[in-house]
């Protein structure tokens, strides 16, 4: 009865756990990969600054160029440089970590050249006469390349720095010390990282929202189910519990198991209401749900779809079902109803039926037309009957209603 609520809301719970999961830990993972880059560029600026102060400091010590040159060439030895250039004020390439450049004018480099987008960056510098991240006065960075979201797998600093090397004019001379730092490995690094917090957060976090869906499965839901399926006056299914739980019954594969589909309804119980009240009429219809819930089997299915109609799921075949409902309309009208302000109402029910398979009819909603066309006919004869109008007209019938 509580099988595809309990289903859908379970299936609901899951998929709101896993995506819980899934969103905390990339956020965790995001929020982290994030914080790692940072730190890792603010790292690597720091290493260039040192490396930048080591090779600047060296291009006022007169030394020879062939020396400059050789510690370029030893810089970029290191992990994450990519190049080393010492250029003068007008681009003309002094020093470089690949000797083949020394001489040349970054305005004629080339993607031949083997410097990737420092060359073009450089170009564009020189062209517009030295301003943008290459202007005389200041060091500048600029972070550079395709790698999407992060923005740059490489960085390029410029440090405006003076000249005194052997060779050159002792004074006045000023140049371009340019360093091209590599930061694949780095945001490598970084993105593994960012992958390794997503996967351990993804554990936590699913355990978390696992033990939370896991209490709200074992203590909630059930009680959530069962109020959303009970009918508040009477605390029998409501309709739509029991059109719901009915209809998967009957369609159950397999099943051959007879079924006969009864509706019952008070009789004349706008009286009974006019004559003792409001309140009396929900104690009867209290009462009388009670009744039916006590007098049929443990499988059988018992739903008030509204005012004062019930209707029955019962697993028997329509001999015996006739004999239950039988006995049910003699209780009902030989039994004594008192109710709590002492009144005594007089109870009888009518009662339509109708056999799964009878005239062919198999799905809930052609046996709940078939059990109120005989309902109709019971009403019709006088109330206080059983009426199951194959039982009446076995080769076939149809009702005329008014
Ligand atoms: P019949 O024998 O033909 O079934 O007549 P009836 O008076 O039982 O049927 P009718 O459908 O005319 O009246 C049903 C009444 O039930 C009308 C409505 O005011 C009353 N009713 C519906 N829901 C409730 C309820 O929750 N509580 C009470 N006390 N009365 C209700
Ligand atoms: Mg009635």
């Amino acid at each position: 009865m509580k099988g595809p609520l309990r289903q859908r809301v379970n299936r609901r719970l899951l998929g709101i756990a896993l995506a819980a999961a899934a969103f905390g830990s990339t956020a965790l993972g995001t929020v982290s990969g994030a914080l790692v880059l940072r730190t890792t560029l603010q790292e690597l600026e720091n290493h260039a600054r040192t490396l930048e102060r080591d090779l600047a400091g060296n291009l006022t010590s007169f030394q020879p160029m062939y020396e400059v040159q050789r510690q370029l060439q030893l810089a970029a030895a290191s992990r994450e440089l990519r190049s080393a250039l010492l250029l003068d004020q007008r681009g003309l390439i002094l020093a470089a970590s690949d000797n083949a450049l020394v001489g040349k004018r970054v305005q004629d480099l080339s993607l031949s050249d083997g410097l990737g987008d420092l060359g073009a960056h450089l170009r564009a510098c020189f062209v517009e006469s030295q301003t943008g991240f290459c202007a005389p006065d200041r060091a500048s960075s600029l972070l550079d390349g395709p790698i999407p979201w992060v923005g740059g797998d490489h960085m390029v600093r410029v440090l405006p720095t003076p000249l005194a090397l052997e060779g050159l004019p002792a004074f006045g001379q000023q140049g371009l010390l340019v360093i091209d730092l590599d930061l694949q490995p780095l945001v490598g690094r970084a993105l593994q990282l960012t992958g390794l917090v997503f996967l351990l957060g993804l554990v936590p976090l699913f355990l978390t929202t696992g033990a939370l869906v896991l209490v709200v499965r074992r203590q909630l839901l059930p009680e959530l189910i069962s109020l959303a399926q009970t009918d508040s006056l009477s605390g029998v299914l409501n309709r739509g519990a029991f059109l719901e739980a009915a209809d998967e019954r009957l369609e159950l594969p397999g099943l051959d198991q007879p079924m006969v589909v009864a509706l019952i309804d008070i009789d004349h119980f706008k009286t009974i209401n006019d004559t003792y009240g409001h309140a009396a009429g929900d104690e009867v219809i209290r009462r009388m749900a009670d009744f039916l819930n006590g007098a049929v089997r443990r499988g059988d299915l018992v739903g008030r779809l509204g005012g004062d109609e019930f209707a029955l799921l019962v697993a028997a075949a329509a001999p015996q079902a006739h004999d239950l409902l039988e006995r049910l309309r003699q209780r009902v009208a030989s039994q004594r109803w008192t109710l709590a302000d002492g009144s005594e109402p007089q109870l009888t029910l009518s009662i339509g039926m109708v056999e799964k398979g009878s005239e062919g009819r198999q799905h809930l909603t052609e046996l709940l037309q078939a059990a109120d066309a005989a309902l109709y006919v019971a009403k019709d004869q006088g109330r206080n009957q059983v009426m199951d109008l194959q039982r009446l007209h076995p080769m076939g019938w149809t009702v005329q209603t008014a």
